[in-house]
């Protein structure tokens, strides 16, 4: 049987982002092995990607 390395064997699946909803502006959590991000105010989940380009497009502003 092989072995297998699961990199997330050792951490919380749940990393809290360092970014803002984007509906409601409550507090991000990346859901690190899907690469999504849930918001603990609205629920709502959005793909890392689509919150990394709406906090760049915020920045460059
Ligand atoms: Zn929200």
């Amino acid at each position: 049987m092989a072995e297998f390395d699961n990199p997330y064997v050792d951490q919380d699946p749940f990393v809290r982002a360092h970014f803002d909803c984007l509906d409601c502006g409550g507090k991000l959590w990346e859901y690190a092995i899907q690469g999504q991000m849930v918001c603990e105010e609205c629920r709502g989940v959005f793909p890392s990607e689509q919150v990394f380009d709406a906090s760049v497009e915020r920045t460059a502003d």
